[in-house]
């Protein structure tokens, strides 16, 4: 399949080719048609997938048909959770639209509201948002939706577990009735289809990506090692791999700032990323990480979540999360869009738990590698991954990237704000429960 025979405009084809892309991914054949016909479109699909210009691309198409907006007015909504999300977002719409005359801008919070006014002024005709920042704007009378054609809500369930719920039902109810919804999600949950039965109006519904499988083209495996030594191995596997480019997590922002510090009296450039920052550190911090400026990023799971940076080779796991699905996050950071790349992990007898919590959710024990001059005296415990638990959930794979099939897992239920009050505490087995059925 071509991108050609899905019906997109000679201008967003050109865009495409220059961008390099030669086929759609899986939800791009199965979304651009529909969205292109005027449907509502339900998909589950996580980011790596292409989802992106899944929507982006029939929404430009659609825009550029029309008219142009009047003062103040949004043509298009995409309401994203996080600032990093809504800002690469903004990016793809550019990157796409660069032969079509159609105004985009990106609004959020933590950086100054008056050139955001400024810019809605003229009316926009694609609008990415954060729901917080576009309340506020709405509030204060510098954005309206009279005539708004397309919503999008894009990874819905984060928006949830972040709590922003009321925020997206405010939104809703200051939107025209008569408009096309498009809503992206990881995960469909219960509270997500009750959400989408206020939203969407017979949805076409696509499913490219089972939940918590890890991409093929990512290899990944576990180093153990004492805790106290972690940081002297991740300066010494930089060293020895001549890693250029590598993103590491931390479980704390604390652990975060500190670990930069570390690396720094190795000689080793690293800058971290995380909710401390302001808007405008972390954006400098991502810019430069992109631009090779820098070889480490050290970032929190809040905050690497949706960042998308091209071909990245190498994460790593500095420590585990104590929330499993997080790993599936981190490590989709790497290997994307069918790109080779690598996730090590370095755990230490402590880390047990989340380790066994991690091997269940993804259906497959991790490889273990010992490094010369950093063996651990504190053994990490064998692992017991009991395959048979929930055979009956794998999941048949339709992703753009090649997806190995997975064992689910009980639902984490956690809200963002409580995880992170608790996030030094052990995790708490009562805020999980098994998936509902559908
Ligand atoms: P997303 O899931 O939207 O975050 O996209 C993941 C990555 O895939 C991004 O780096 C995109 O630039 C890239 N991508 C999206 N569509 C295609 C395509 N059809 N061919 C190759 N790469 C793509």
């Amino acid at each position: 399949m071509s991108f050609e025979s899905l019906g997109l405009s000679a201008d967003i084809l050109k865009a495409l080719n220059k961008k390099g892309y030669s086929k759609p991914s899986p939800i791009q054949a199965q979304a651009i048609p529909a969205i292109l016909k005027g449907r509502d479109v339900m998909a589950a699909a996580q980011t790596g997938t292409g989802k992106t210009a899944g929507f982006t691309l029939p929404i430009l198409d659609i825009l550029a048909k029309g008219k142009q907006p009047s003062t103040k007015q949004a043509r298009t909504l995409i309401i994203t959770p996080t600032r990093e999300l809504a800002a690469q977002i903004l990016e793809s719409v550019e990157t796409y639209g660069k032969f079509l005359n159609l105004s985009s801008t990106v609004v959020f919070g933590g950086v100054k509201i008056n050139p955001q006014i400024k810019r809605l002024q003229k009316g926009v005709d694609i609008l990415v948002a954060t729901p917080g920042r576009l309340l506020d704007l709405h509030h204060q009378g510098e954005v309206r939706f009279d005539e708004l054609e397309v919503l999008v809500l894009d990874e819905a369930d984060r928006m949830l577990d972040m709590g922003f719920i009321h925020d997206i039902r405010k939104i809703l109810s200051y939107l025209p009735s008569q408009r096309q919804n498009l809503l992206f999600s990881a995960t469909f949950s219960n509270e997500i289809r009750k959400l989408a039965k206020t939203m969407v109006n017979d949805p076409v519904e696509i499913s490219v990506t089972p939940r918590n499988t890890t991409a093929d083209t990512v290899k990944q495996w576990i180093v153990p090692v004492d805790k106290k030594r972690k940081a002297d191995l991740l300066a010494a596997l930089t060293h020895k791999h001549d890693w250029e480019q590598v993103l590491v997590f931390s479980r704390t922002k604390h652990g975060a700032d500190r670990l930069v510090k570390q690396l720094d009296k190795k000689q080793i450039t690293a800058v971290a990323i995380h909710g401390n920052k302001s808007q405008n550190a972390r954006t400098r911090a991502l810019a430069s990480f992109k631009k090779n400026g820098v070889r480490v990023l050290v970032a929190t799971d809040i905050a690497a979540r949706g960042l998308d940076i091209n071909q990245l080779p190498q994460v790593v796991n500095f420590d585990l999360p104590n929330v499993p699905e997080d790993y599936v996050h981190r490590i989709g950071r790497t290997g994307r869009a069918g790109k080779a790349g690598q996730a090590i992990s370095l755990v230490s007898a402590d880390e047990i738990k989340q380790l066994r919590d991690i091997e269940r959710l993804i259906g497959k024990v991790l490889e273990r590698r010992l490094e010369d001059d950093f063996e651990p005296d504190h053994d990490v415990p064998a692992s017991n991954l009991n395959l048979d638990v929930k055979k009956s959930s794998r999941s048949k794979t339709t992703s753009f990237k090649k997806k190995s099939s997975g064992n689910r897992k009980p639902t984490s239920k956690t809200n963002f704000r409580n995880r992170n009050k608790n996030k030094n505490k052990k995790p708490n087995k009562s805020v999980n429960r098994p998936n509902k059925k559908k």
